[in-house]
């Protein structure tokens, strides 16, 4: 048994779901919305685009997070997602709560105009 044969099966439900919600044009995000033949409704594909502008960069990119020991102003680390970040905090043993998140915004990412 590994971990590998459980997959199959989730990934054939969330699947069907997905189809289901696309074949009836509601949002497959919410399962709520209409989504008039989207995958998903104004509302989610919205948010998913502002979420992904902060937490994905194009590798050219500064990195999306850097992160600061706030007592001693030390910089510990840069990422390109937060998830990252946090994940390699807890490792080190690092308490958010001592540290300072700093989201960086390329010049370039302002001059490309998102909108
Ligand atoms: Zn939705």
């Amino acid at each position: 048994m590994t971990e590998h044969r459980y997959r199959p099966a989730k990934y054939d439900a969330s699947r069907a779901r997905y189809l289901d919600r696309r074949k009836r044009w509601i949002c497959t995000h919410c399962g709520k919305a209409p989504s008039f033949g989207a995958s998903r409704c104004e509302d989610c594909s919205k948010r998913a685009y502002e979420r992904s502008e902060h937490v994905r960069g194009i590798p050219d990119w500064d990195p999306a997070c850097t992160v600061i020991d706030s007592a001693t102003g030390d910089k510990l680390g840069s990422w390109d997602r937060w998830e990252d970040a946090v994940l390699a905090l807890s490792f080190e043993g690092v308490s958010l709560e001592d540290v300072e998140l700093l989201s960086e915004r390329s010049p370039m990412h302002a001059m490309a105009g998102w909108s």
